[in-house]
């Protein structure tokens, strides 16, 4: 077990890795023998301006600590023409971290079409059209990992937020979608939902948390997600300071609010059936659709064995 995880031979790409949590994890990929493509737009946090500066200066730092690394400044709504950084240089693909993220933080009343339509395009789409251009790659070589960004405002929501939570919760379906799809093909997906002191969350994590939750804390959970000795996939990982953990989908046993098929049900059965829908002292654990809806089966079943 106290082998030294190697990257060696392989290649990544690294999205929104000119700062923050992105460069910790080009760095450690780079210093583990990864060949790595260092993508930023080089925006500020929201989503404005354009510089090669940032990316640079990372793959700079790689080379400089004897790694192998390459710039690439497209937005990742250029998804292919990241992919093809990777296959021009290196010639393989083999982890994808879409990292790249930008916030437009506003109540949800003041929230522009604009402030939506950005963070949707950079998180869930771009996403979305890094991971359609790494797919097929790393399905022929039969070999893939790849990680989602979520964030604990996806996942409970967050004040000012209503853009970004939907996005960061989008590419958990995306991301369980495809690690079903690329189950076969040895392609694992997993999410992540950091907290760490980045440009990101400053003036918003308080300055002790700011200062203990260094991003360089996450980057061993996603190299360990990314190696080829880590068969999980379709898991949502929970991780700050040196903390890790996994989530998972809690259901309460609930109750069928009719007595025989033919019954319907009325929204007053709903109300004086609410104790049993919302108790959680039995409740269940579904890992799949196909367990969530086995569970229903029985419901039905067991209406029928008591008509
Ligand atoms: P950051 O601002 O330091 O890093 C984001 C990087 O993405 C920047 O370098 C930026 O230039 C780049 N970027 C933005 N738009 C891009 C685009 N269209 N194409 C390519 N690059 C682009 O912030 P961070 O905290 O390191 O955030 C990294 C990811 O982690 C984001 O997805 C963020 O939403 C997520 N996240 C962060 C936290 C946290 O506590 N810091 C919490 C939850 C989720």
């Amino acid at each position: 077990m106290n082998q030294r995880l190697s990257y060696e031979g392989q290649v990544a790409i690294v999205t929104g890795a000119g700062g923050g949590l992105g460069r910790t994890y080009a760095l450690l990929f780079g210093s583990r023998g990864a060949k790595v493509v260092v993508n930023d737009l080089g925006g500020d946090t929201k989503g404005q301006g354009q510089s090669s500066r940032a990316a640079d200066k990372v793959v700079e730092e790689i080379q400089q600590a004897g790694g192998i690394a390459v710039a690439n400044y497209d937005s990742v709504e250029d998804g292919d023409k990241i992919v093809q950084t990777a296959l021009d240089n290196f010639g393989r693909v083999d982890i994808l971290v879409n990292n790249a993220g930008i916030l437009r933080d506003r109540s949800f009343a003041r929230i522009s079409n604009t402030d939506w339509d950005l963070v949707q395009r950079v998180h869930l789409r771009g996403s979305f059209m890094m991971t359609r251009a790494a797919f097929p790659v790393m399905k022929k070589q039969l070999f893939g990992r790849i990680i989602m960004t979520a964030s604990t405002s996806g996942i409970f929501g967050n004040f000012g937020q209503a853009n970004y939570s939907a996005a960061k919760l989008g590419l958990l379906g995306l991301s369980n979608t495809v690690a079903i799809e690329g189950q076969k093909y040895n392609i694992r997906c997993n999410t992540i939902a950091p907290v760490s002191g980045t440009r990101m969350t400053e003036g918003i994590l308080p300055p002790d948390l700011f200062d203990e939750f260094k991003p360089e804390y996450v980057a061993p959970l996603v190299l360990w997600l990314c190696h080829q000795d880590c068969e999980d996939t379709g898991g949502l990982y929970l991780t700050a300071g040196g903390w890790y953990g996994k989530f998972r989908w809690e259901c309460t046993n609930g109750t069928m609010c009719r007595k025989s098929r033919d019954e319907t049900v009325t929204p007053e059965a709903v109300r004086d059936h609410w104790d049993l829908i919302t108790d959680f002292t039995h409740s269940y654990n579904p890992e799949s659709g196909q367990e969530a809806t086995a569970h229903l089966v029985g419901a039905l079943q067991d209406l029928d064995s008591k008509e």
